[in-house]
């Protein structure tokens, strides 16, 4: 190993078997196995509380152009990009009551997107919109949402609380038929599925969760009733109540603060704790938003993509904590904490280190009580969860009326009727929020809640249970014509989501076009570009960015399949090149315009 320099006061052996004890000890042989469905007894963890009733309405028989499953950003993204192209005849099936889908849904107290507004918030040159802050609320999230809809039509021909169950492909007449959860029959050329990456929530399988005779629920269906507030208001229903939050990750981060300000007593359940930096939001500059020249939200979605994939830019537009890490890498060469001839996954491993140590030092600036702040203290490379920003939710661990009841890693023991069971102690509480996330490494279809069955009778889960994942560009897969899917698995991976649903739409959107200017009525991926997308995935297969060579086995939880990696899911990995290689090659894919691996009819 590469001599390190002096001006660096961490030893890097040490933290990286530090790192290996803490990820040893959470990794469980039940992988994500160890979560459980909301169905069956739980199935009301999964009922929407936005908006009450359920719309009576017919069902519908209809032949459309193009059905989009999914009336989030994915969903309006891709429906935009078809109104542009002149493509009118087009529906969106949503499962909510509203447009907006995870900002519908999640509605939590202090919800508000992580990566900055003014590259997160799709289209927003298009509906002629600036967010009030460097990081919006849900609700005004969901609000853009809407407009996007209104400003492309999209709101006239929505089927709302209603849910895909089946897609089937019809070989005699070349069409998708939907079946909806309504009794809708449907039949379309075309469907994009942009039911989202992180659509179904998940509950942890601890003993006894059945058996809780208090209140509980899920962050994504926050219960208003039962807190009082919402999510522009404080909790004040919760003064009497003791509450658990079971999680720590980027929700809990979030909502934690608020609810310590409300409840009688809230105990924090914690298993991992969460890299949490600077967050620094402030209301927009009205004289910035006026200096802004057309094409400037592309211009600064490009400059932050460039600037967290390592390619250094003139200007950091963002500037904030995401891109600081790459600031960093720099400064270690001028600084000489790292020698300029050492590999650049090397520099990357310390400049990891650099900022994690920072980030354990926030935590002791921030909490009074040093056993507390060491419990708190993440142990494993930045990127291996990902990185939260706040700066409430330290303070609240100062709260009197706040425990941080940290786990040593082996998650809570038991729910009792009467409370959360750690370490044999029992904590008895009045309700229990589940902060515990989405499902992410199970079934496809299972995470997208309906059958995709393709032109051989097969269902894609059994298509992909025993191939692996497989497609071509992470869009379109063989046997199942005219099928898009908007998703990162073989697609890319950005920190800046929206940005991988505009490039995916472009794609999926440039080929529907195609058919419809050429008479086309059927379009299939070659088995052998098929093929040979999946190896390019597998060969370019890597770590979690910066996460370094001595550090590549990163702590269980969603972005590795719970520490379970093994070639099936490797195969469903992002295209290893990085975000900026991948648009690339699909830029010149779509110019070269001999659209290479498809079949027309
Ligand atoms: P996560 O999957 O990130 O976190 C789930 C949490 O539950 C983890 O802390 C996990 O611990 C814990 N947990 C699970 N089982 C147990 C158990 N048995 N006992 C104790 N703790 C347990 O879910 P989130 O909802 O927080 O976030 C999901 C994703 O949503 C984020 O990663 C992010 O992509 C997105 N998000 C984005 C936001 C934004 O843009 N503003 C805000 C919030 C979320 P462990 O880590 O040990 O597995």
């Amino acid at each position: 190993m590469t001599e390190i320099k002096t001006t660096i006061d961490f030893d890097p052996d040490v933290l990286r078997a530090k790192y290996k004890t803490e990820r040893d000890k959470r990794i469980r042989p039940d992988g994500n196995e160890q979560y459980i469905e909301a169905d069956g007894i739980f199935e009301h963890f999964a009922k929407d509380n936005n908006k009450g009733e359920l719309l009576r309405r017919e069902p519908q028989s209809r032949e459309v152009d193009v059905v989009v499953v999914g009336g989030g950003f994915g969903g309006l993204i891709a429906g935009a990009s078809l109104k542009k192209a002149g493509i009118e005849d087009v529906v969106l099936i949503e499962k909510g009551a509203d447009f907006g889908g995870t900002w519908y849904w999640n509605q939590y107290p202090g919800a508000r997107c992580d990566v900055e507004s003014y590259i997160y918030l799709p289209l927003l040159e298009e509906v002629d919109k600036i967010p009030t802050e460097k990081y919006a609320s849900a609700p005004e999230i969901q609000e853009h949402a809407c407009s996007i809809a209104r400003r492309f039509d999209l709101d006239k021909n929505v089927c709302f609380q209603t849910e895909v169950k089946t897609l089937k492909w019809d070989t005699e007449t070349n069409r998708w038929i939907v079946h909806t959860d309504r009794q809708d029959e449907m039949k379309a050329r075309f469907v994009i599925m942009a039911s989202g990456p992180l659509h179904k929530l998940k509950l942890p399988g601890i003993s006894g969760i059945d058996r809780f005779s208090g209140h509980m629920f899920h962050t994504s269906r926050w219960d208003y009733e039962y807190t009082g507030g919402s999510p522009k208001d404080p909790l004040m229903l919760l003064g009497d109540k003791r509450v658990a939050v079971i999680g720590t990750g980027a929700t809990a981060i979030q909502c934690v603060s608020h609810l310590g300000k409300a409840a009688k007593h809230l105990y924090v359940f914690q298993r991992t704790p969460s890299s949490v930096d600077f967050r620094g939001n402030r209301p927009t500059d009205p004289d910035w938003a006026e200096s802004l020249e057309p094409g400037w939200h592309k211009e600064r979605m490009e400059n932050f993509n460039n600037l967290v994939s390592g390619v250094p830019q003139e200007v950091d537009l963002v500037d904030d904590c995401w891109t600081d890490l790459i600031g960093n890498i720099a400064d270690m060469y001028r600084r000489g904490a790292v020698q300029p001839e050492m590999d650049l996954l090397e520099v990357l491993e310390m400049a990891n280190f650099e900022k994690m140590e920072s980030i354990r030092k926030r935590v002791e600036e921030n909490i009074d009580d040093p056993e507390i702040a060491e419990a708190l203290k993440p142990w494993y490379a930045l990127f291996c969860k990902r990185p939260c920003f706040d700066d409430e939710y330290l303070p609240t661990f100062n709260r009197e009326n706040v425990d941080l009841i940290d786990t040593g890693g082996l998650g809570v023991d038991e729910i009792t009727t009467k409370g959360v069971v750690v370490a044999g102690q029992e904590y008895e509480v009045d309700c229990i929020i589940f902060a515990t996330g989405f499902e992410v490494g199970t079934g496809y279809e299972r995470r997208a809640g309906c059958q995709v069955v393709g032109e051989d009778g097969r269902t894609l889960t059994e298509k992909w249970d025993e191939k692996g994942v497989s497609t071509l560009h992470g869009l379109q897969t063989r046997g199942y014509p005219n099928y898009f899917m908007l998703s990162p698995s073989q697609g890319a991976f950005t920190v800046n989501f929206p940005h991988l649903l505009e490039e995916a739409s472009t794609n999926a959107v440039h080929i529907i076009k195609h058919m419809f200017d050429n008479g086309h009525s059927v379009v299939e991926v070659e088995e052998e570009a098929e093929e040979q997308w999946v190896k390019t995935i597998i060969q370019k297969a890597r770590a979690p960015i910066g996460a370094g060579p001595g550090s590549t086995e990163c702590t269980p939880g969603y972005y590795n399949n719970e520490g379970h990696l093994n070639e099936k899911s490797r195969q469903g990995a992002p295209y290893g090149g990085g975000s900026i290689e991948f648009f690339n090659l699909m830029k010149d894919w779509r110019d070269s315009g001999d659209f290479k691996g498809l079949e027309f009819n």
